[in-house]
């Protein structure tokens, strides 16, 4: 990451400058050179649009340049009214510095939300030569194509003929990446304030600092010219809405020393001119309610301030206990610090080398991305092992609660399964699949031929890029609850004592508290060929869609991608050990299923064994032959374009070096953790799909918050924790079904025969009375005791994957089938059924 929040904040400042009539800050970051674009958006009514962007491809220097398009961008795009000073609380700030510009082989050779691209092509009818280009988001955020995405961007061009494949083969395109970065106005005045506290506690002591400023101030500029070469990607402004922002409300009123017009900064002076009585101070930048126009004198509480200028070595200084902001990477404009473990005597001249041995790379943080922080022997309060669901939520939730944060993550995004190769990109395809059987029925309610194809490709292209921007937003989500990003991998040096290793970089914390959510991964058998399979992983990855599909295994995994394939077209082989499928389901779910799976020409291959896959011949990427046995008979084979293995998930602990902090692992190698999460060591915690709980999303995340919650927030939750009773769950086959509580056979097990009633209903959704393809829903409702307390709810049919959160919350809270009944119905719907069962 190049871009830090220095970058936005300052942009703000120029910005809020500009209204305030003053000087915007000093910038302390480093001065580099990059081409750069500052882009402002506007938040209204819970949707945000943009309100100007402009940039340049020319390096340019960052405090020049930054200053120069903050406001070039704000007031003079041409597509937008200059932005007023009304609407600065309602805008957010990007910053993009663009890098590593390469030449493309052909139109394709980008990755959207990766690149930004840069086209050249010659006008067929005018012979000019034309430019256009779009930033890395543009085509990511329109949900684009990389089709759709130069075709937009041949108009952008000027381009008016017909796009056709020899035109986009005509093109010249470069590829590049951007780091971008984005702040809110309550942002900037969380930075602000940080400052402004400072001030208030040590005012006499920022004179003192002034001293090592002033190498920085000499590298400003005051450049504003309008750019030479605007470039502004393509985003339709939308018109303003009649009420319009509420209008800008000056801060509150200042409480702290006074302050002089900016004529008198001493910023810009040597140290030998600094503060004669009444002479400014830089402070008076972030002054909230500061009139430029006032005299001194006029100023609130004018003339109270010392005025001492103040060595900054000199004994009893405050600011000894403080380092300048280009030594912690904190602070806002350089002038002011943080506090820091040890003083900081002299003013240095650079950044100072990290101490104790390599600097970890710190992907993202709020305010230490530049310059580099070493991290060794970094205290804090909690180090988490895992930027998936339950890792991220337990590291904000105690970001929140104000503890001092590290997350580990060594995949190099964010998300974890779910939003990468999990619940997130399944649905989009689940989606897909819907749409084909939505046309598939619309003939039977009149509507004429459909002659639709399914291009994978597209929705892949699509698809990707979605979880690309979710990765994204996770990243901001961390800064926003200051949690510190640390991309590597992790493993125990002892139970508070982690080594995160990065690359060849490496660095060393510890933490009182340490979580470990690292998920799993999916398991591949160990038979000959086994890696011609691919996983559910593989499943994402796949640029073109299979025509003969064998998916081997029957849990949730593998029927909802066996569903999804045949759904979309391709002739798909379950191969199952037993004759069942979805074994730990209520077996009204698993029959009604395995039968409609049947109905819906889904092959399955029962009490089969695989013993080896293998490619006819030496051909590198022809057909797969699949060789199984059944009921343990002789051997046989069949050929598919893909075999999908789908035989459970592993938990991830190799390399976490475990032993170490002494943490056990149970008989089947899950990470052991009680019912407070705790593993075998105390201060080491473990959830989520490591531990082998009910492997699904919203239990880790639950489980991550209320552990933060019991942690780090007070007395008031003390008692925080998971209850893994009752839990919902959807599978997404087709049709969908939802599941809570007890199996029939375990309320049996649990409570006997003759202590449990079951409803059940079998029926046609009305939707299918139009069509031609009847799908069955069937409603299962176990209940105990005289009372009939529900213990189990089981549904399958269309609308159940919706269906069952609302019926979730009613169980969890302990309702009765008199509850159920005494709620009127909706009439008509399925869910109807469940509160008129008999
Ligand atoms: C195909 C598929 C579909 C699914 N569909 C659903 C669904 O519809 N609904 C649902 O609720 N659940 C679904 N799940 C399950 C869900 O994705 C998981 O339960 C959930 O992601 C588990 O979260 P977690 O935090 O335990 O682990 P993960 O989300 O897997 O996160 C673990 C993270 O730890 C990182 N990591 C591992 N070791 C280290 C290390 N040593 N150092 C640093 N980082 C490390 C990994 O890279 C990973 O990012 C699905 C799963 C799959 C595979």
């Amino acid at each position: 990451m190049v871009v830090t929040t220095q970058h936005c904040e300052y942009c703000f400042d120029v910005l809020v400058a500009h209204f305030e009539g003053r000087k915007p800050m000093v910038p302390s970051f480093a001065d580099d050179e990059y081409p750069l674009f500052v882009t402002w958006n506007i938040e209204q009514h819970g949707s945000s649009r943009l309100r100007g962007c402009i940039g340049n491809f020319e390096p340019h220097h960052l405090h020049s340049g930054l200053k120069q398009y903050a406001l070039t961008s704000a007031l003079h795009d041409r597509r937008f009214n200059p932005i007023s000073i009304r609407e600065v609380p309602h805008l957010s700030c990007a910053v993009s510095l663009l890098t590593d510009f390469e030449v493309a082989s052909d139109w394709k050779d980008w990755t959207v939300g990766v690149h930004g691209i840069w086209i050249e092509f010659e006008d067929p009818d005018s012979g000019k030569r034309r430019t256009a280009t779009y930033l890395p988001e543009v085509c990511e955020d329109q949900g684009w194509t990389k089709k759709e995405c130069l075709d937009s961007l041949l108009k952008k061009g000027s381009y008016r003929g017909k796009v056709t494949d020899d035109m986009r083969n005509r093109v010249k395109v470069t590829r590049y990446q951007s780091s971008k970065l984005s702040i809110s106005y309550d942002d900037y005045l969380e930075s602000r304030e940080e400052i402004m506290s400072f001030n208030k506690l040590f005012p006499w002591a920022i004179v003192g600092l002034l001293c090592i400023v002033s190498p920085i101030k000499a590298q400003s500029t005051d450049a504003t010219a309008a750019p030479s070469t605007a470039i502004v990607p393509a985003a339709a402004p939308a018109a303003p809405t009649a009420a319009g922002p509420p209008a800008y409300t000056p801060l509150a009123a200042p409480s702290w020393p006074p302050y002089q017009p900016f004529a008198a900064n001493p910023i810009a002076s040597p140290i030998q001119q600094l503060p004669q009585a009444n002479q400014g101070f830089p402070f008076n930048v972030f002054q909230p309610g500061y009139n430029p126009g006032l005299p001194a004198s006029q100023q609130a509480n004018a003339g109270q301030f010392p005025m001492q200028v103040q060595p900054l070595n000199i004994p009893g200084n405050p600011l000894a206990n403080y380092k300048p902001a280009w030594q912690t990477g904190g602070g806002l404009g350089g002038l002011f610090g943080q506090p820091a473990p040890q003083a900081t005597p002299q003013a240095p001249a650079q950044a100072p080398a990290p101490e104790g041995g390599a600097a970890l790379h710190l992907a993202q943080t709020l305010k230490s991305e530049v310059p580099p922080v070493s991290v060794a022997n970094a205290l804090y309060d909690y180090v988490v092992i895992g930027g998936g669901s339950g890792g991220l939520a337990s590291a904000r939730r105690a970001g929140a609660h104000g503890a001092k944060v590290a997350i580990v993550e060594d995949s190099g995004k964010l998300g974890g399964t779910c939003v990468n190769v999990g619940c997130v990109p399944k649905k989009v395809m689940w989606n897909a699949a819907s749409i084909a059987e939505a046309l598939r029925d619309a003939q039977s309610y009149g509507f004429g031929p459909v002659n639709a194809t399914f291009d994978w490709e597209h929705i892949k292209d699509k698809r990707d890029a979605y979880v690309h921007r979710l990765n994204g937003i996770y990243e901001t989500n961390l800064i926003k609850d200051k949690v510190e990003y640390l991309s590597g991998h992790a493993s125990f040096l002892d139970a508070t004592t982690l080594k995160v290793l990065d690359g060849k970089e490496e660095g060393i914390i510890k933490a009182k508290h340490v979580l470990i959510a690292t998920g799993g991964y999916p398991t591949i058998p160990n038979v000959p060929g086994a890696s011609l399979g691919i996983t559910s992983d593989g499943f994402f990855e796949l640029e073109k869609q299979p025509r003969r599909v064998a998916v081997v295994g029957t849990g949730y995994i593998g029927i909802e991608l066996a569903g999804i394939f045949n759904t979309l077209g391709s002739q798909v082989t379950v191969f199952s050990r037993t004759d069942q499928i979805l074994r730990s389901f209520d077996p009204i779910i698993k029959e009604t299923l395995l039968k409609e799976m049947q109905a819906q020409n889904v092959h399955f291959v029962s009490h089969s064994n695989v013993t080896s896959l293998s490619r006819r011949g030496s051909q590198e990427h022809g057909p797969i032959q699949l060789h199984y046995t059944r009921n343990r008979g002789k051997e046989q084979s069949s050929e598919f374009d893909c075999v999908l293995w789908a035989v459970g998930r592993s938990p991830r602990v190799e390399g976490l070096s475990l032993e170490r902090a002494g943490v056990v692992l149970d008989s089947k190698g899950y990470i052991h953790s009680d019912e407070w999460q705790e593993t075998s060591t105390k201060g080491v915690f473990a959830l989520g799909d490591v531990t082998g709980r009910a492997q699904l999303t919203p239990v880790a995340i639950a489980a991550g918050r209320r552990l933060s919650d019991r942690l780090f927030g007070g007395p008031k939750f003390a008692q925080s924790k998971l209850d893994y009773q009752n839990i919902p769950t959807v599978v997404f086959s087709h049709p969908p079904s939802g599941t809570i509580g007890l199996t029939e056979p375990e309320a049996k097990a649990m409570h006997g025969q003759d202590n449990i009633k079951v409803y059940q209903a079998r029926f046609t959704n009305m939707f299918h009375a139009m069509a031609q393809h009847k799908e069955p829903t069937a409603f299962k409702i176990i209940c105990t005791g005289p009372e009939e307390r529900i213990v189990g709810l089981h549904l399958i049919g269309r609308g159940s994957d919706e269906m069952l959160q609302g019926f979730g919350v009613a169980i969890k809270m302990g309702a009765t089938k008199a509850d159920f009944d005494a709620c009127v119905a909706i009439h008509p719907t399925s869910s109807e059924e469940l509160v008129t069962i008999r």
